[in-house]
């Protein structure tokens, strides 16, 4: 018996990532684990593969309904997928604004309207976004992508309380900068990778990168019984840079 054992759980955005570390850990704790991601190629058993866009409502009510058919339910939903956007307010076209917000908010609108009827039913369930230390400072370059997430705290606090009396929680993680996939995307395309990711280091202040393992941790714990009382909350998995003000190294 591990934490989760007899629960069962979807993560969208799992086959990269925060997602897949998330997917792994659900199942090492004891969750049957479906993935939902629109590129599930490197998704491996145990986990469930369901190929799903979650700009598609038709798709993801599909993908939803066939994992909890699979599994004889759901209890577990965390909303992770989600896409990048650099740029102040004046760089990004109104497309790419209606791209990002439909799958960073829209996505889990999809997702979790399609699994709140099964959730209802689940004497566990809990739902757990994916947002960013994005949403609560102010970062350079990242108008959009922080409306969007700024958008997914807003509607992790709405829908815990929409939704607390039915014995739905809902809460979210803001990971500050994590070292997966998406972050090497990102380091690849700056003029001197190394100076990058050496400024994203320095940013924080543990001095490196949060881990995909250490998100999907603070996921797993969301997820799970053990946090039967938490809901509506935000949990920081940002090595301090939300909080913490630090003197430059050499006068502390
Ligand atoms: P990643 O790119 O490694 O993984 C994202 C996954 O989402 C991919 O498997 C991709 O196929 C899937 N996805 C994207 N659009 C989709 C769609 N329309 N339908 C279904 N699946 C889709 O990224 P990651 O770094 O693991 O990020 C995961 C989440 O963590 C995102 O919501 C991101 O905003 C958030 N986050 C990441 C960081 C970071 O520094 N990496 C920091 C804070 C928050």
């Amino acid at each position: 018996m591990t934490g989760l054992t007899g629960l069962r759980a979807v993560v969208t955005g799992g086959a990269s990532g925060i997602g897949l570390a998330t997917a792994r850990l659900l199942t090492a704790q004891g969750a049957r684990v479906a993935v939902l991601d629109r590129d599930v190629s490197p998704v491996a058993e145990p986990l469930f593969a369901v190929e799903a866009d979650v700009c598609e409502d038709a798709s993801v009510r599909a993908a939803v309904t066939r994992v909890a058919e699979e599994f004889g339910g759901l209890d577990i939903l965390v909303n992770n997928a989600g896409i990048g956007a650099i740029g102040t307010v004046e760089d990004n076209p109104d497309e790419q604004w209606h791209r990002v917000l439909d799958v960073n908010v829209l996505g889990i609108v999809r997702t979790s309207r399609a699994a709140l009827p099964y959730l209802r039913r689940s004497a566990h369930a809990a739902v757990v976004n994916t947002c960013s230390i994005a949403a609560t400072a102010g970062l350079p370059q990242r108008a959009l992508y922080s409306a969007s997430k700024g958008a997914v705290l807003s509607l992790t606090m709405a829908m815990a309380a929409d939704h607390v009396r039915e014995g739905v929680r809902v809460n979210c993680v803001n990971p500050g900068t994590a070292d997966t996939p998406w972050v090497t995307r990102l380091l690849d395309t700056a003029e001197d990778p190394a100076a990058e990711r050496a400024a994203l280091n320095a940013r924080q202040p543990t001095g490196r990168l949060v881990s995909a393992d250490e998100v999907a941790a603070a996921i797993a714990y969301l997820a799970s019984p053990a946090a039967a009382s938490v809901t509506g909350t935000a949990l920081a998995v940002d090595g301090g840079m939300q909080g913490l003000r630090l003197r430059p190294a050499a006068s502390s």
